[in-house]
């Protein structure tokens, strides 16, 4: 389970979040990134070391309640697995909201992995590997803040660029 943290743990957490200026932007995680292309938070509660991915805290603190292990953080907008926008804002949808890992295999299914039209940067073409490797490019584009230049480069660094 995960628990919403605490001021000071949101607060840090929040240094390692880039959002986009556009009311649909995905708000990206610049912070540490696993294996699995999603990013990793370290967290310290009650003397203990924890690491979380970013995407299902910034979840359990949008519904500000715990998250249960059996929850499952989907990307339902923008696939982005650094993405941690689990806010409406403006009217416009979260990219990141609680389903289940059935749901999250049938929106895999229906989106083609792809995460729909909202993001010109689709991520299905990838494999595993390739999904690391553009989630740290992403992550190095935005390190010092919004740069969409930079960002286009990292995410256009694709081997099939007629995609875009
Ligand atoms: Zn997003």
């Amino acid at each position: 389970m995960l628990e919403p943290g605490n001021a000071a743990e949101v607060a840090r957490f929040f240094r390692y979040v880039v959002k986009g200026p556009g009311p649909q932007d995905c708000w990206w995680w610049v912070g540490a990134v696993g294996n699995d292309s999603y990013g990793r938070y370290w967290l310290s509660r009650n003397g203990r070391q924890r690491v979380v991915r970013p995407h299902r805290y910034a979840l359990a603190l949008a519904l500000d309640r715990p998250l249960e292990d059996h929850e499952v953080a989907l990307h339902q907008v923008c696939d982005n697995p650094i993405c941690v926008r689990a806010w409406e804002a403006l009217g416009r949808r979260a990219h990141v909201v609680a389903g289940t890992q059935s749901e999250n295999l049938a929106g895999m299914g229906a989106k083609g992995r792809g995460g729909g039209k909202a993001q010109p940067w689709r991520w299905r073409e990838f494999d595993r590997a390739g999904r690391v490797a553009r989630s740290r490019r992403a992550r190095e584009a935005l390190r010092h803040g919004w740069d969409e230049e930079a960002l286009r480069k990292a995410l256009w660094h694709s081997r099939d660029p007629t995609l875009f």
